[in-house]
């Protein structure tokens, strides 16, 4: 007899999230939403106290993907009232010639948007609270005995030890938990380093408090075998982030190796990027303050643990940021395993299940956003790519 049958209550279910980056507040906002008792720990402080401690991309394109998962947690309105839509992308060519604006799709109905990483998380890690998800913050996971069920987190001066009935692994590309899982299987992991990283500087606003360049577009820069994008924020900056080879792979192209400084990189820019450089009057010291970025792409054969543990978004699949879609993707993988964990009480089941619908189309993702660094970086100014874009949109 089933519990609702014998009248009883069934039991509630429990989920252990680790990390309240973008996969895992939404994550917790979903299973709470569906009655869960859901617990979160995360490494760094409370953004709302602190302030958002991001170390990587300052925003980032959402498309419909995503947007899609946004609904399913009732969270699509909070985050687009803070967005800048992008109708296409403004290519800025080599010249200095006129930037010319490539669609995404047909109208305005076909848009992505830029949106910053601390107010998104900070909009989701609300939306997980107020579902009823209980957030621990200043508790990083260092180790997890699966055997016992209990769990070991660092923070506030102390070890923490906590039992779990189950962990969602959301604690992104160098992920602790994926660490622990690996000690107990072999999950066939291998990264494919890119070999190019990036770097981000500023556009401020303009004297009058505007936007210096046309707001509602994705800007590039292609360059051949490096490049600079901008996507703007809701403050009216925006963000240029420069791609480029880690070290020098002497086709003459410029590579972090070879730009190591403030002085050599307001060279590149007076050379190759002349009419981005006036809009970025803290280059020296854009540069010289922020870290380099490496960027990869990450395999696994395997994303679960029987019962005990699953890997979403980057802990899973990081990718390469060309195709814009990690987040993207991470939201998606949200919606997916709530569906399987609403099918079955079994989480050995569900897990399997979203693993298998997942797993190929994250390597998809993974391929396209590889070649799409091809496309932005050398294609988009190409006159026989836009007259084949132009057929398609036709
Ligand atoms: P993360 O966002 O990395 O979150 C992981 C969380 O876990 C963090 O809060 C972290 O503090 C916490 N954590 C880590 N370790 C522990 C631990 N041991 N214990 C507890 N907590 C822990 N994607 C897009 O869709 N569109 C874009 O335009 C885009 N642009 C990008 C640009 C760049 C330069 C880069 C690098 C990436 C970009 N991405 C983009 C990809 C996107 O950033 C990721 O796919 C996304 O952040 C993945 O979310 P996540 O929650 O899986 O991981």
């Amino acid at each position: 007899m089933s519990a609702a049958a014998s009248g009883e209550q069934p039991a509630q279910r429990e989920a252990t999230i680790v990390g309240a980056g973008l996969a895992g507040a939404l994550m917790a906002t979903l299973l709470a939403q569906r009655g869960w008792k859901v617990e979160v720990y995360e490494s760094r402080g409370d953004p709302r106290i602190h302030g958002f401690a991001g170390g990587r991309s300052i925003n980032l394109a959402l498309a419909e993907r995503g947007l899609h998962a946004l609904r399913a947690a009732d969270a699509d309105r909070d985050v687009l009232a803070q967005a800048v839509m992008m109708r296409g992308r403004m290519v800025h060519p080599a010249d200095g010639g006129t930037p010319q604006l490539q669609r995404y799709g047909r109208d305005d109905s076909e848009v992505i948007w830029s949106v910053s990483r601390g107010e998104l998380n900070i909009t989701l890690i609300d939306a997980a609270e107020a579902a009823g998800a209980t957030l621990h913050f200043d508790r990083r996971l260092e180790a997890v005995d699966f055997a016992a069920q209990r769990a070991f987190y660092r923070g506030g001066g102390g070890l923490h030890r906590v039992g779990f009935q189950t962990l969602i692994g959301c604690d992104g590309a160098g992920s602790t938990l994926r660490a622990q899982m690996r000690q107990r299987a072999d999950l066939g992991e291998r990264i494919d380093w890119l070999g190019h990283g990036y770097k981000e500087l500023e556009i401020p606003p303009a004297a009058d408090g505007g936007f210096r360049i046309e707001p509602n577009a994705l800007h590039i820069w292609p360059r051949g075998r490096y490049m600079c994008i901008a996507l703007p924020n809701d403050e009216r900056t925006f963000t240029v982030t420069l791609f480029m080879a880690m070290q020098d792979e002497g086709k003459g192209d410029p590579s972090f190796e070879t730009v190591p400084d403030a002085t050599a990189a307001r060279a590149l820019f007076e050379r190759d990027f002349p009419d981005a450089l006036p809009l970025i009057p803290e280059l020296d010291h854009d540069f010289e303050a922020n870290p380099i970025g490496t960027l990869g792409t990450l395999y696994l054969d395997r994303w679960h643990l029987g019962g005990h543990a699953v890997l979403i978004g980057d802990a899973a699949h990081a990718m390469v940021p060309f195709h814009g879609q990690g987040m993207n993707c991470a939201f998606e993988d949200c919606v997916a395993l709530a569906r399987h964990l609403d099918a079955t009480p079994d989480l050995a089941t569900a897990y399997a299940a979203f693993e298998a619908e997942r797993m190929p189309d994250a390597a998809a993702i993974q391929k396209m956003a590889l070649d799409n660094y091809i496309e932005m970086r050398d294609l988009v100014d190409d006159p026989g790519f836009l007259l084949q874009r132009e057929l398609e949109l036709a």
